[in-house]
């Protein structure tokens, strides 16, 4: 979800793939690939995190687990706090990202649109 007059991106990271420091876990068959894929999922999140600030975006990111009603509040007073821009809309919105492994699988909540 985006407010993009506000350049404010929010996400919503499911905690078995974000590897949530809560809740994460580690399936027992093929756990190498486990590991490497999650690790992968991790690193993505993080690259989408410095493409959205270098473009000069609020980032609000929440887990899964987290109260929906305290991170809607916490969203609505960022928005608030967030100069709306005036004039044509931004040019630099970030595009549908593919960072190099192909579209993201099993997990489209982690890709900004709107
Ligand atoms: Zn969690």
């Amino acid at each position: 979800m985006a407010f993009t007059r506000r350049h404010v991106a929010v996400f919503v990271d499911g905690c078995f793939w974000h590897a949530c420091p809560d809740h994460r876990t580690a399936p027992a068959s093929n756990a190498d690939w486990w590991a490497a894929k999650l690790e992968k999922n991790v690193r993505r999140d993080r690259d989408t995190d410095q493409h959205l600030d270098r473009l000069g975006w609020t980032i609000l990111r929440f887990w899964e687990h987290e109260d929906p009603t305290v991170a809607a509040d916490a969203v609505e007073a960022v928005v608030r706090r967030v100069t709306v821009t005036d004039g044509p809309p931004p040019q630099a919105q970030p595009a549908p990202m593919r960072l190099g492994d192909g579209a993201p699988e099993g997990d489209t909540d982690a890709v900004p649109h709107g």
